[in-house]
């Protein structure tokens, strides 16, 4: 009887949360199963030292910590009741170190990281939003996909006064390696600077809990259309055991819907990579099925499939680490005899 009533009081407390969710637009069903972690930028910036260099904050000392928070809460409650497993790296006003950002990504093994924050600039009348990839966009074109998708729908949601510089950037444009966020994680990943707090119009806006929800919907519904036009996956097959050669077979995934063509595979013809250490390997493909060999596994061993459906949505399997497998669902696990 006691367990029935603490069952029935939790059951009330997740109706209720859930009661707070707007109706979600048809696209949100094409999210469910995904595993995706949200980082709220900085936190636990207290105290007169940050106060007096008026560190991340606007100018009547709104923190940019507590807004990327109310929005990734807000965010992961949307991404939740679309079926997502949402992992977050914080959820309180404390510091959290880049390195602890990128591990609990990597150790969660999840499929996208998204990174939130607000810009800053001398330039009081800035006010633009820019979503920022890794690289070139050639280690995780995934990566690229998304920051455009997120990129237009912000503008069209939130509508930032300066739309002709919001777009897409390369996190080089910032440090030569890259910001370590985007760097450190083997995953698809988008640092967004949804706008910026330094404008003081911006400001008053951010401010306001409804347009944190804004905001959140807006990167929502970014997410929504991108996995609405499929989220290509390489799934493993048969594997040799980590660390030695053989035959891999790897099922594709176009991740698109199941409509008019989806009997066969819809991938853009001259698409598919399969990379070993960044070298291409030859590999053979039998319809839906890839299959390639490799005679020696090299200590450092980084396998890498890329390849995008017809609408040009690049897969989000990460590169695989044939030593370890890390991450690889269904991977074949080597048994120790208790002797070794
Ligand atoms: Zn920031």
């Amino acid at each position: 009887m006691r367990l029935l009533l603490v069952f029935m009081l939790f059951a009330t407390v997740t109706t209720a949360a859930r009661a707070d969710v707007p109706d979600l637009p048809y696209q949100a069903r094409y999210l469910a199963g995904l595993k995706i972690c949200l980082d709220p930028g900085h936190g636990g910036d207290i105290g007169e030292h940050y106060e007096t260099t008026g560190y991340k904050r606007g100018p009547s000392g709104l923190r940019e910590a507590v807004i990327n928070l109310r929005i990734t809460e807000r965010l992961g409650e949307l991404l939740a009741a679309s079926g997502c497993e949402v992992i977050h790296t914080r959820q309180e006003d404390v510091e959290v170190s880049l390195e602890d950002r990128t591990r609990i990504a990597r150790e969660n093994c999840v499929d996208l990281f998204l990174s939130i924050h607000h810009n800053t600039s001398t330039r009081a009348s800035a006010n633009f939003s820019s979503m920022w990839y890794h690289g070139d966009g050639s280690t995780r074109p995934a990566s690229l996909d998304l920051s455009r998708y997120l990129s237009d729908s912000i503008i069209r949601t939130i509508e930032p006064s300066e739309p002709q510089y919001s777009g897409v950037y390369s996190d080089r444009l910032m440090y030569e390696s890259g910001f370590h966020v985007l760097r450190e994680v083997p995953m698809p990943a988008v640092l967004l600077e949804c706008s910026f707090l330094t404008n003081p119009d911006e400001e008053r806006r951010l401010s306001k809990s409804s347009y944190n929800d804004k905001e959140a919907w807006a990167i929502f519904l970014g997410l929504c259309e991108w996995a609405a036009n499929g989220v290509p996956r390489a799934l493993p097959l048969e594997m040799p055991l980590p660390g030695e050669p053989g035959e891999f077979v790897f099922e594709l995934k176009d991740g698109m819907k199941e409509t008019w063509g989806a009997g066969a595979l819809r991938l853009r013809p001259g698409s598919l990579r399969v990379m070993l250490n960044d070298d291409p390997i030859a590999f053979y493909l039998d319809e839906n099925l890839l299959r390639f060999s490799l005679d020696e596994i090299p200590e450092v061993a980084t396998l890498e499939i890329q390849f995008e459906n017809r609408t040009k949505n690049s897969s989000i399997t990460p590169p695989i680490d044939l030593r370890s497998y890390l991450c690889v669902p269904g991977a074949p696990v080597p048994i120790f005899s208790p002797e070794e």
